[in-house]
């Protein structure tokens, strides 16, 4: 059983973004990249799968400019078989990126491609589920617990109020949330070792797949600041803010 695993380059979670001076975007100079956080959990539930003896071979993909392949290398080091860059420097959205993976699901027959829930950086939760429509996969998202069986998927889902358990036929398209592992540290000889693995690069182009973006993004600010706190002496004063400031109370 193969495993495909997208993975995105995107603004380390720690880096507080900058939006640019003239709105149209955020500023990537000198920042630094990781890899989305909700992809390394699918990386890593990818290799425990193929540790347990679940899969045969782990496949990371990313679509993006040149430098993912530095994101790439890091899901080789954590146990990735094989790499594949789909490369551009086009702005690349959700539908585009699904459409991407459409085109290598049909190339690569997985029978799993497990996905972060969401991209840290836009936000967005949309490409696992657009990749389920497109590749007519049935879906899993938000998954806390995967068990895999023979020609099925036993998936314990994140939903408001609870958890919920699915059972979807393979081949399937999951996404990850918070809870399903703890990725593992890369070591450094697996760093080492991740140098050797082969790294395919491809272009949208090869795989016939047009990228063009269907939204223009018009402006981007800064969220308000937050007004400094004050210091009250009493519950009094607080009732009093409470009503003529805040309106909470009538
Ligand atoms: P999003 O729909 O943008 O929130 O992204 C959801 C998931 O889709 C991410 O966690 C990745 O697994 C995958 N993904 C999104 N963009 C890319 C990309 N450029 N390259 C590879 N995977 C991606």
């Amino acid at each position: 059983m193969k495993i495909l695993v997208p993975v995105k380059r995107v603004v380390d979670y720690n880096v507080k973004v900058r939006v640019k001076s003239d709105g149209t975007g955020v500023d990537l100079d000198n920042v630094k990249m990781s890899m989305n956080p909700f992809d390394e959990i699918a990386v890593e539930e990818a290799v425990r799968l193929k540790e347990k003896g679940a899969a045969t071979e782990v496949i990371a993909v990313s679509c993006g400019n040149t430098q993912c392949q530095e994101t790439l290398r890091t899901a080789l080091a954590i146990g990735a078989d094989r790499a594949i860059l789909v490369e551009t420097n086009a702005e690349l959205q959700p539908l585009a990126v699904a459409k991407l993976l459409k085109a290598l699901v049909d190339r690569e027959q997985p029978s799993l491609v497990i996905l972060g829930k969401q991209a840290i950086d836009d936000d967005c939760n949309q490409t696992g589920q657009m990749l389920a429509a497109l590749a007519d996969m049935p879906q899993a998202t938000f998954a806390s617990e995967v068990q895999i069986a023979e020609h099925s998927a036993k998936v314990t889902r994140e939903i408001d109020g609870g958890v919920e358990t699915v059972v979807v036929r393979l081949p399937a398209v999951i996404t990850t949330d918070l809870r399903l592992n703890e990725p593992r540290y890369v070591t450094l000889p697996n760093i080492m070792k991740a140098k050797k693995k082969k790294l395919e690069m491809i272009t949208p182009e090869v795989l016939g797949v047009d990228v063009t973006p269907r939204i223009k993004t018009l402006k981007i600010t800064e969220p308000k600041r937050r007004a400094a706190g004050v210091k009250i002496p009493d519950v009094c004063t607080l009732v009093t803010k409470l009503k003529n400031e805040a309106k909470v109370i009538i």
